[in-house]
């Protein structure tokens, strides 16, 4: 399966956990082989950072907030003309795949 969804694009949660879900954020991280992605703002993880000396410099203990990668089942393609979480479909012309709403028709590259 292709990933249909590119860095920089808007998506939606559609599923996960019930604070997130409906959440939107922009992709900063595709990662194709494990069909999942990260974005902007959505799956905030938090993790408990030690106290670490490296190279002279203290980084200091705390609670550190990231973004965990989702995978792309759970997420949708928010389409920048219409606004709606949609499905993509792809559209063949002169060899290369164009990504169109299905929603509005619009296309998306
Ligand atoms: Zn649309």
């Amino acid at each position: 399966m292709k990933m249909k969804i590119k860095k920089g694009d808007t998506i939606e949660l559609i599923s996960g956990r019930e604070r997130d879900k409906g959440r939107r954020g922009e992709v900063i991280r595709v990662m194709p082989k494990d069909n999942r992605l990260v974005a902007q703002g959505v799956n905030m993880r938090k993790k408990h950072q030690r106290q670490v000396q490296t190279q002279g410099r203290t980084i200091s203990p705390g609670i550190i907030e990231f973004e965990g990668s989702i995978h792309i089942s759970n997420v949708m393609l928010v389409c920048p003309k219409c606004d709606e979480a949609t499905r993509v479909a792809i559209q063949r012309e002169d060899g290369s795949a164009r990504r169109v709403c299905k929603h509005c028709e619009a296309l998306i590259d």
